[in-house]
This record gives C-alpha cells, sequence and structure tokens, in this order.
C-alpha cells in the first residue's frame, strides 16, 4: 500500500469539504502509522482501548487519537488522559464514566454520541429518544469533565448507497435538530463524523465533516 498517496489523495478531497480525515489504523503495525505521520497526518482512529493506549505510548505525542469503538465503562481510565476525541458514546453511563475519568485526568475530554442508524442490529448505538434523553437530562448539568461536540453514526454495511445515504441524510436530520433545540453549555455540534473506505463520498455529500477511513489507506485488515 501507498500509505502516504492514500493520505494525500484523501486529503485533497476531504479539504475540499472542510471535512477531517481520521485514519483508522485498528489492527495496523506501527510503522505503517508512521508514514502516513511523515506524510504529515495526524488524526488516527483505534477501536480498542488497549491497542489505542499501546500505540499511543511509542509514537509521537502530537499525534490527536481518537478512539471509534465500542467500549466498556472499565476501560475508560485507560484513554482519558490523553484522547483527543471519543467517537463512540452510546449510553448515559458511559458518558457518567467518561466525565468521573476526565475530572481525575483533570481534563474536559471531548465526545461525539454515537446514533444507531443502520438496519443491523448488531451496530452499537443511541435511538434519537435515547440522545434527546442524555441531552436534556438533568446529570448532563453536572458534567465538567465533558464536552459533547457532535454526532457519529456507521451506515448499513451494503452496496446499496441509495439505503446508505437515506441513513447519513436521517443521521444529519438529527444533527441538525440538536443544534436547533439543545442549548446547554457542555453541548456543541460541530463534528458530524460519517462515511468510511466504502461509503465516505456519499457521507461527504450528505454533510459530514468527519470522516473515518481505514482500509482505503492502510488496506484490508486480517482478523486473527
Ligand atoms: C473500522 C472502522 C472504520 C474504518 O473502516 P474501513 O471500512 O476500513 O474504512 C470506521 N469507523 C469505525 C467505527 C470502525 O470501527
Amino acid at each position: 500500500m501507498d500509505i502516504a498517496g492514500n493520505i494525500k489523495e484523501l486529503r485533497s478531497l476531504t479539504d475540499k469539504y472542510n471535512c477531517t480525515l481520521v485514519a483508522v489504523s485498528k489492527t495496523k503495525p506501527e510503522e505503517d502509522i508512521k508514514q502516513a505521520y511523515d506524510a504529515g497526518h495526524l488524526d488516527f482512529g483505534e477501536n480498542k482501548a488497549q491497542e489505542l493506549t499501546a500505540k499511543y505510548e511509542v509514537l509521537p505525542k502530537d499525534i490527536r487519537w481518537h478512539m471509534i469503538g465500542h467500549m466498556q465503562s472499565n476501560k475508560v481510565k485507560y484513554i482519558a488522559p490523553f484522547v483527543h476525541l471519543i467517537h463512540s458514546v452510546d449510553s448515559a453511563k458511559l458518558l457518567k464514566e467518561v466525565n468521573k475519568q476526565g475530572r481525575k485526568a483533570n481534563r474536559k475530554i471531548a465526545c461525539l454520541l454515537q446514533l444507531h442508524i443502520a438496519k443491523e442490529e448488531s451496530k452499537f448505538g443511541l435511538s434519537e429518544d435515547g440522545l434527546f434523553e442524555i441531552l436534556n437530562g438533568e446529570a448532563l448539568g453536572n458534567y465538567e469533565h465533558v464536552q459533547i461536540n457532535g454526532l457519529m453514526g456507521m451506515a448499513t454495511f451494503t452496496k446499496d448507497m441509495a439505503q446508505v445515504r437515506k441513513e447519513f441524510k436521517n443521521l444529519k436530520r438529527i444533527f441538525d435538530r440538536v443544534k436547533n433545540e439543545i442549548d446547554r453549555p457542555n453541548v456543541k455540534m460541530d463534528i458530524l463524523s460519517m462515511g468510511m473506505s466504502g461509503d465516505f463520498e456519499v457521507a461527504l455529500e450528505e454533510g459530514s465533516n468527519m470522516i473515518r477511513v481505514g482500509s482505503k489507506i492502510f488496506g484490508e485488515r486480517n482478523y486473527q
């Protein structure tokens, strides 16, 4: 894989959309990340707290680490001191734990709330009602160590791009709804994280300003 070339090509597209490219490096070795880093890339995404932490420890400290995978509450403490953005907050319980660990680490942790927009039941995420329960809930008022910066969602894994587009449109609608309806100090809808290797073009057309791309940059993943 020409990792540096892939990054450059994608960045020329995302720049046009004022979109941030998160290079998803899960399962990939540090040398691959270094190639992207040496090409000037700083935003990397991982889906496991342990792998994220291990890579953070050995790679340059100006890398911005994005947590994009489903997390158990007991794993938050490992990434709280350094994580740049958690895309995958999918429950009130997890948000509470992020706030707790943010307090311990003496920082405000930037989060996206993950919505379930796909047809597949296996995917994680809040329902629209569940999202507004959190955003209107009393608890959020006491969370001084979390900042909700936007929403994340994953479309159905399918070649049917009309279906994917419909799901992204729905997420954008919910994003705009939050923008219009929620006025609280630690909620600021700046980031709409949607789009992966197979569907980022559609996502950009539908208003994404953060795409998470793995295999298109680093090649297919091998899971053991
Ligand atoms: C793995 C992963 C990606 C990237 O997937 P690709 O299809 O390789 O681009 C994006 N978002 C999440 C949440 C992921 O887990």
